[in-house]
């Protein structure tokens, strides 16, 4: 990265502020061979070949975000006073927890079932698509649930619940978008049938 016609300059983004997305510009760069990785022409396989893990890994730190602002959430339900009740305790908000914990307990699921499958060296594209498509979503919809829970304080200020939105937002486009884990799993889902 210091070599001459090298240029890099910071994309700003929604979430996931902890690591940096860059525009990288080659201008006439001379590199030598021991600059290769790999071979040449491979680039594309090689990174594929990652692709499974990052996918079962942000599924996996998805479930994390959704459990941490659930949790947040229902402490401050049951602590928020409203027309002299604690929110907890009107049954519009009882719905969103039933709700959240339902989709917290099959991304949990999903996961272990997925991590047994890679640690057997078992888990197939399709079971990488699958888990990161399901988690990032349940896990967003439990996020924006529990921001909901919030009101307005969710919304205002530098609650940790706004940064856990706009970090599970980003993922349902990194790491391959939605659509693409949907035609991967669902060409690997009908392949099982022909
Ligand atoms: C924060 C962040 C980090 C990233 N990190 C990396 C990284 O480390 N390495 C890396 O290689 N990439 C990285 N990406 C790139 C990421 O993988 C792409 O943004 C993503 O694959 C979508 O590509 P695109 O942005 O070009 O959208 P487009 O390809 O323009 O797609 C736009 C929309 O159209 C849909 N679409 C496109 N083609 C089809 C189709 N054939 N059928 C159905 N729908 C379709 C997409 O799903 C999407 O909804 C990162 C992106 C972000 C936002």
């Amino acid at each position: 990265m210091n070599k001459p016609g090298i240029s890099v300059s910071l994309i700003p983004k929604l979430g996931l502020k902890m690591d940096s997305c860059c525009v990288v510009k080659f201008d006439n760069v001379e590199l030598e061979e021991k600059d290769f990785f790999g071979t040449e022409g491979n680039g594309f396989v090689r990174v594929k070949k990652e692709f499974d893990l990052e996918r079962f890994l942000i599924a996996c730190s998805n479930y994390g975000c959704a459990y941490c602002a659930f949790e947040d959430a229902a402490r401050y339900a049951n602590k928020r006073v409203q027309f002299d009740l604690p929110i907890s305790k009107t049954q519009l908000i009882q719905e969103k927890f039933a709700y959240m914990s339902v989709q917290l307990t099959n991304m949990k699921n999903m996961i272990y079932h997925t991590a047994w499958k890679a640690d057997n060296g078992q888990m197939t594209p399709g079971d990488a698509a699958k888990c990161k498509l399901y988690c990032s979503k349940a896990a967003f919809d439990v996020v924006d649930n529990a921001m909901q829970v919030f009101g307005g304080q969710g919304i205002t200020g530098e609650h940790r619940i706004s940064r856990f939105w706009r970090d599970l937002r980003v993922d349902r486009v990194s790491g391959g978008s939605e659509e693409m884990q949907v035609l991967t799993l669902g060409r690997e889902v009908l392949r099982e049938y022909v």
